[in-house]
């Protein structure tokens, strides 16, 4: 039987987390809003109102193009998209079409299997959302708050080959756009919507076939899903000797199905002209080195450097890199504790990201701060504390927000330094059982265990377990 593989590329629309509209001083985020009450004349689309371009929605595009290896085009313009439907209040959506902000670029990213793929970018241009319509009780419902959003539409090449690139993709995607900065990236709310375009061919061919579009996937699981689904139809409906379509497909996650919407629209559709009520976009090269400059360490150069530099495993290295707060705690806690790379690893990931979770917080926000992890592990360390008083010393920094040492000093929490004091503990512990003695020295030394057990808890926890440990086996020994 003939051999099919899929070709997928994805068009994702990136709302941009800027304080206003892009036209317009609305607020951008109006989430939490009523209907209809984060509204003006220019995004409701009055007559003879005027947009004024928001300049942090350039700077947030232009960082994205930069991320992304795009070239940021000193001049751009703005385009009217045009068509109609009950949403779009102006009757065209104000886009950008053939000259836009970013040219090129590519995501490139490690696959689970440990191999790479490298997504170009065929589309990155900033334009404005439209509103959002809702049927409700046989009616139909239309809130304007969201228009005049800024976004980043942003569409791939045809270069994803399964449905778990496409996830991939979606994941490091947002991943990139957390740590830059440009958007809360949260696809439940919308802020990182995905359209994917999927035809199959026979494995071999170069030849692009019709594709279909699927809309309306708002998890990357519903990405993964859908994509799998149509994969499957098409390989059926060809086998079975029909011919696939253009067809816009819809997405239902509750179903696990998809439903044909419309034939597909054609670019040319829209008669797309200049938009005579903006100026192009000029940006000087200076400006757009300062936004090239700006840009951090991106995560997945980070996590390849977290394994180069830290000889962390690839596990570590990906789950301290997720977020961009938590890699900067981890680097900071390091570079101030100076010993094993994978010591520090350990506590963020067994301990701190449990109060994280805990809390709700970012590793930045913590008032244990980097400094006073490394500092509660230097203290372990240097025998000075237990490891359960430096568990509970984690929850005590975070409450108090004061030192680790200070809260050692203040609740004598120290380990007995004193090692006659301990010396004594062990000697009556000893005196106090001379059965367990007696099978000890006959031969039983797993007891050195519940004698060292007997030891902590007559020390209420502040014996040094290692110097316990060395009496101990010391005076056990003598008849
Ligand atoms: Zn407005």
């Amino acid at each position: 039987m003939t051999e099919y593989e899929a070709v997928i590329g994805l068009e994702t629309h990136i709302q941009l987390n800027t304080t206003t509209k892009i036209f317009c001083s609305c607020k951008a985020d109006s989430w939490n809003d009523l209907p209809n009450t984060n509204i003006c004349p220019v995004c409701s689309g009055m007559p003879g109102v005027l947009p004024v371009l928001n300049l942090a929605a350039v700077e947030k595009g232009a960082r994205l193009a930069a991320a992304m290896h795009a070239e940021i085009r000193l001049i751009s313009y703005f385009d009217r998209k045009n068509y109609f439907y009950p949403d779009l209040p102006k009757g065209y959506q104000i886009t950008q079409f053939d000259q836009s902000i970013g040219k090129g670029g590519y995501l490139e990213f490690p696959m689970p299997d440990g191999t790479h793929r490298r997504v170009h970018i065929h589309k990155l241009h900033l334009e404005e959302d439209a509103g959002k319509t809702r049927n409700e009780h046989g009616e139909r419902l239309i809130d304007f708050n969201r228009c005049g959003v800024p976004l980043v539409e942003m569409v791939t090449e045809p270069d994803l080959r399964s449905a778990e690139e496409a996830a991939q993709y979606l994941v490091r995607l947002r991943q990139l756009l957390r740590w830059i900065g440009v958007s809360e990236a949260d696809m439940e709310k919308g802020h990182l919507r995905c359209d994917a375009n999927v035809s199959i061919r026979e494995v071999g061919s170069q030849v692009l076939n019709p594709k279909s579009e699927i809309k309306n996937i708002n998890s990357i699981d519903a990405v993964r899903n859908a994509i799998i689904f149509e994969i499957d139809r098409q390989i059926r409906e060809v086998r079975a000797g029909n011919r696939i379509e253009s067809w816009t497909l819809d997405w239902d996650d509750e179903k696990g199905t998809l439903q044909k919407m419309r034939s597909k629209e054609t670019e040319a559709d829209y008669r797309y002209f200049r938009e005579p009520d903006l100026l192009p976009v000029q940006l000087t090269p200076e400006w757009v080195n300062s936004v090239i400059a700006s840009l951090p360490e991106l995560p997945l150069a980070r996590r390849q450097r977290f394994i180069d530099q830290y000889q962390l495993s690839e596990y570590d290295a990906e789950i301290l890199t997720a977020e961009k707060s938590l890699s900067d705690y981890y680097e900071t806690a390091f570079k101030s504790y100076g010993g094993e790379p994978k010591v520090v690893s350990n506590w963020i990931m067994n301990d701190l990201m449990r109060m994280q979770k805990e809390l709700g917080v970012y590793a930045s926000q913590l008032k244990l701060t980097p400094a006073y992890l490394a500092e509660i592990i230097k203290l372990l360390d240097a025998g000075k504390i237990n490891a359960s008083t430096a568990k509970s010393l984690l929850k005590k920094v975070q409450e108090s927000g004061s030192a680790p040492a200070e809260i050692v000093e203040r609740e004598g929490l120290g380990l007995m330094a004193d090692d006659s004091a301990l010396r004594k503990i062990i000697e009556a512990v000893i005196a106090a059982n001379p059965a367990e003695v007696q099978s000890y020295r006959e031969g039983k030394e797993s007891l050195i265990g519940w004698f060292l057990g007997q030891v902590m808890r007559q020390s209420g926890g502040k014996a040094d377990p290692k110097l316990a440990r060395s009496i101990l086996l010391e005076l056990l020994q003598i008849e």
